[in-house]
């Protein structure tokens, strides 16, 4: 770190002291992080942002300090003056940056107290993260925490830096707003000026973003808080934050290539090693048939064959009757594993989580298959699935038999399952792509009706093979959306935008809007496309996940100062909290 204005309580950093500083007379400030108090001799080590000093305090050169020393408890807050010395070769730490060196202290102030921390912060054992949390501000003195945030503002310097060498500029949005549809539930806060009126907090920047655009701006970012109502997960925050990014008069390449730059850059603060941009794009629909999802882990085999087609016809009536009524059988070959019956009954219960009914396995051997459903098929049709999952004597195949997407989903979460298993994954090894070539709509079968699987502002492409947009089928339209996914997990995603208010219009209708509604919601968005708005796209990437994926960290509450439970409860303030009757009145409002 830079050296601190010389102010009255310090002149340098504790931490950025060397040997070379030997025979300088510094002042420091900081909290006690350890003290050992040797009969005459006190040391302590004084740490502040940039690292540990050890202090000495001697009896006879320095009495008082060293009285006042004897006093002092863990967390108490001290500014001390003195001479760096050189450590003798047999104190020398190896360990501590400064650990050639140690302050001999001439002067103390004591600045502050501290009772005993409900947990100790001077070393790194596992501490109840509730009592972390409650204690935020003590659990951020911790060097995991303090290392966490420096990568986290490393990681956002670098990004203003790429993107103000392309011109972009950084603009903010509301906080107060009305309802962005990203699929989730908007957070509301209810007006008080306009009784029985709500803003709802942003879900994202998206339609302020293309407004931007409009607006002739060309190149947006912003560092965004985004916020959604959502049943919690282990691993979500209902607020989190994103890089928000929009650019005008580009296609996919465009912002392909630039978001390419910037993860680059932020990786490589990270240390975090990928191969080098461009990085390969995957099809939806390759991703799926392959990985049995659309956020391929593809550091490891495993992948999921369609295999239906070779055991039609067999005895298998579990595997006639899917195969008859529209389904697939997809098969994985899980190498060379010996598991036990009961293990494989677990992977039928792990299955059925995601609505499969069983898993069917069988192990390669004697010519042939091995185990009971060996029998139901004949010798081609086994020779020919063991050549499509190139199995070897000794593999374990297993073969799930269900409707197209319940498979793919089922052996795709088995995949990883067994990869975790069976430790598949190289912790040095990171891939990242990016899985391009989405279909548009999605069907939700519950509720019968069309969704965008992005989101309805992203501009619809034709079908495979066809030249026009046509709505009349819109399973078959496809988006020009795009996810940037690493290590299996998704980092972010953006689309180009539809800038017709005409294909606007048959989005929103495609999705259940009728003209009325669309104007009520999106009126101003329609307005604006109307009034002559560039082609634009953009993206948004996950800051939080992104600094915990480098950083290594195993939540996102790790790399974010402030984070809340996975129930949505911040213990720190106690948020949520009930409020006043008196508070709901001028609101407007009563409880139910
Ligand atoms: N608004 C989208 C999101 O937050 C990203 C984008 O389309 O740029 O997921």
């Amino acid at each position: 770190m830079r050296a601190p204005p010389s102010n009255g309580f310090r002149d340098r950093w504790c931490g950025d002291l060397r040997a070379v500083d030997a025979g300088s007379v510094v002042r420091v400030a900081g909290w006690v992080h350890r003290r050992r108090d040797h009969g005459g001799l006190i040391f302590i080590d004084l740490r502040d942002r940039s690292g540990l000093l050890q202090l000495v305090f001697h009896p006879d050169s320095a009495p008082a300090a060293h009285a006042a020393a004897h006093e002092l408890r863990s967390e108490a807050v001290l500014s001390v003056s003195g001479e760096i010395v050189l450590r003798g070769p047999e104190t020398i730490n190896p360990l501590l940056a400064t650990g050639e060196i140690e302050l001999t202290v001439r002067d103390l102030d004591v600045l502050a107290t501290s009772p005993t921390p409900p947990f100790p912060l001077d070393e790194d054992v596992r501490v109840d993260e509730m009592l972390r949390l409650r204690h935020r501000p003590l659990d951020l003195r911790r060097e995991p925490m303090r290392d966490a945030l420096i990568l986290r503002h490393r990681v956002v310097r670098e990004i203003r830096e790429v993107l103000e060498r392309h011109d972009f500029l950084e603009i903010e949005t509301p906080i107060l707003t009305g309802a962005t549809p990203e699929g989730a539930r908007d957070f509301l806060v209810p007006s008080r000026l306009q009784r029985g009126s709500f803003y709802a907090l942003p879900q994202s920047p998206q339609i302020f973003k293309q407004l931007l655009m409009v607006g002739g701006l060309e190149r947006y970012f912003q560092i965004a808080r985004c916020f959604r109502d959502e049943d919690q997960r282990a691993d979500r925050q209902p607020e989190f934050t994103q890089l928000d990014v929009e650019l005008s008069f580009v296609v996919e390449e465009d912002v392909l290539g630039l978001t390419e730059e910037v993860m680059g850059a932020v990786f490589a603060v990270g240390e975090f090693a990928v191969a080098e941009p461009p990085w390969p794009r995957i099809g939806f629909g390759e991703a799926i048939a392959r990985f049995g999802s659309d956020r391929p882990d593809t550091r490891f085999g495993l992948e999921l064959h369609d295999v239906g087609e070779l055991v039609r016809g067999s005895e298998f009536k579990v595997f006639n009757s899917v195969l008859e009524a529209g389904g697939v059988v997809r098969a994985i070959n899980a190498g060379a594993r010996e598991l036990s019956r009961a293990e494989q009954d677990g992977l039928s219960e792990f299955v059925q989580r995601y609505g499969a009914r069983a898993v069917a396995p069988v192990t390669v051997g004697d010519g042939g298959w091995r185990g009971n459903l060996a029998k139901f098929f004949s010798e081609q049709q086994i020779a020919a699935v063991n050549a499509e999952l190139e199995a070897s004597d000794g593999d374990l195949l297993l073969f799930v038999a269900d409707r197209a997407a319940v498979a793919a989903q089922a052996l795709g979460a088995l995949r990883l399952e067994l990869a975790e298993r069976f430790g598949l994954i190289d912790p040095g090894r990171h891939d990242v792509l990016w899985v391009v070539d989405f279909p548009m709509f999605e069907h939700d079968e519950q509720e019968q009706r069309w969704t965008a699987t992005h989101h309805p502002f992203t501009a619809p492409a034709p079908a495979a093979g066809a030249r026009e947009l046509d709505f009349s089928d819109p399973g078959v339209l496809r988006s020009r959306a795009y996810d940037l996914v690493v290590d299996g997990a998704e980092l972010g995603g953006g689309s180009i935008r539809t800038h017709t208010p005409e294909v606007q219009r048959q989005v929103f209708e495609t999705i259940g809007l009728s003209p009325a509604e669309a104007e009520e919601r999106f009126g101003f968005l329609l307005d604006a496309l109307r009034y002559g708005a560039p082609p634009h796209g953009g993206i948004a990437l996950g800051i939080d996940r992104i600094v915990a994926m480098i950083a290594g960290s195993e939540s996102i509450r790790e790399v974010i100062a402030f984070p809340k439970t996975a129930s949505g409860a911040d213990p720190l303030t106690g948020a949520p909290s009930p409020v006043d009757a008196r508070t709901l009145r001028d609101l407007g409002l009563r409880l139910a």
